[in-house]
């Protein structure tokens, strides 16, 4: 990764889509599997441990089908609470050094299962890794309850149940990640309304079509979309976004990682921005994807032409649509407002 500029590092930045074990770095995977006595998946880590492997595979990018199995190897070399209070910290830290007011995090009770502990206890963990990160980079945070589409509609059901029946206050929304190939939306609305959360995100027009973020507006009644980006295939479907005034939660690094686009120039993120959506950039899956938020934000500046003043308006509309209560939400405003323009 190359080091960001110090005019892209001071903006204020916002990462409205980040996925918690995605955020694991290959160190960090090493020291919680050495300290819990795990050997982690033969082929999650390079033999040096300082990358994880499936992003090695000479060409620079992966399959989704690979991503995912990483994705739950890093997961489990975590056994004790301790392992998501030390991730917490660690991913939010890192994101507050580069400039970074508020993250969106998704979680999954899923995950904690895999772990070996049960939602509550992962949420105290994860709780405890933000308040010391908020106390010593002011950082907020909130969490989205995260169900995993290629779980299925029935263990979706549970996190929206479990979700419902455990309130807390830094979990504010209810959302869907994983593969969107796998069910169908409809399969999922039961989960969203077992939540009882009014605030939802979900990815959709990502791994599938326009097709799929219909859907989730229609049937999960949602403006806020985990990617969206290939709306862009569909010109009335757009329109309609516009009028929307949807809110994609655009992941550039992740999407070329995953050959959603073959290049840059392919991708729509500037095209989403001048058609009048309320574009927001979000880090995915970091590691993985060997990004950052800091990183995205560069990456909007450099290949896609983002000003100083269109990257602040990127962060703007993020807390415009954070999930987060209205004082939080005037905080950040400030912090925005606080911030001046060079040039
Ligand atoms: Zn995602």
């Amino acid at each position: 990764m190359t080091a960001l500029s110090e005019q892209i590092r001071l903006i204020p930045k916002v990462d409205l889509h980040v996925h918690l074990e995605g955020t694991i770095t290959p160190a960090m995977a090493k020291k919680i599997a050495e300290r819990n006595g795990v050997t982690p998946a033969a082929t999650l880590m390079s033999a040096q441990g300082d990358s994880f492997r499936w992003e090695s595979d000479g060409t620079g990018a992966g399959s989704l089908k690979g991503f995912i199995e990483a994705y739950d190897d890093a997961t489990k070399v975590m056994k004790k609470a301790q392992d998501y209070t030390d991730i917490t910290y660690d991913y939010l830290k890192r994101s507050a050094d580069e400039g970074c007011i508020y993250a969106e995090i998704g979680i999954s009770a899923d995950h904690g299962v895999m772990v070996g502990l049960t939602y509550t206890e992962m949420l105290d963990a994860i709780t405890k890794g933000y308040e010391r990160a908020h106390e010593e980079c002011g950082i907020e945070m909130r969490m989205i309850s995260t169900c995993v589409r290629h779980y299925g509609p029935e263990a979706a059901l549970k996190v929206g149940k479990i979700t419902h029946d455990n309130p807390h206050p830094l979990v504010t929304a209810f959302g869907m990640a994983g593969d969107e190939n796998a069910h169908s939306i409809a399969d999922f609305v039961p989960a969203y309304e077992a939540s009882g959360l009014k605030n939802r995100t979900a990815h959709a027009g990502e791994a599938s079509g326009p097709e799929t973020v219909r859907q989730a507006r229609d049937l999960l009644h949602i403006r806020r979309f985990g990617h969206m980006v290939r709306a862009i295939e569909d010109e009335k479907l757009m329109e309609e976004l516009v009028a929307l005034k949807a809110v994609p939660e655009v992941c550039v690094s992740s999407n070329l990682f995953l050959k959603v686009f073959p290049y840059y120039a392919a991708h729509p993120l500037r095209k989403f921005f001048d058609a009048g959506l309320k574009v927001t950039l979000g880090s995915d899956d970091p590691t993985f994807f060997d990004t950052s938020i800091g990183r995205e934000y560069q990456v909007a500046h450099q290949h896609f032409g983002f000003t100083e003043r269109e990257l602040l308006k990127l962060s703007q509309n993020a807390v415009e649509e954070a999930f987060v209560d209205e004082d939080t939400r005037a905080r950040l405003i400030e912090r925005l407002e606080g911030y001046a323009i060079a040039a």
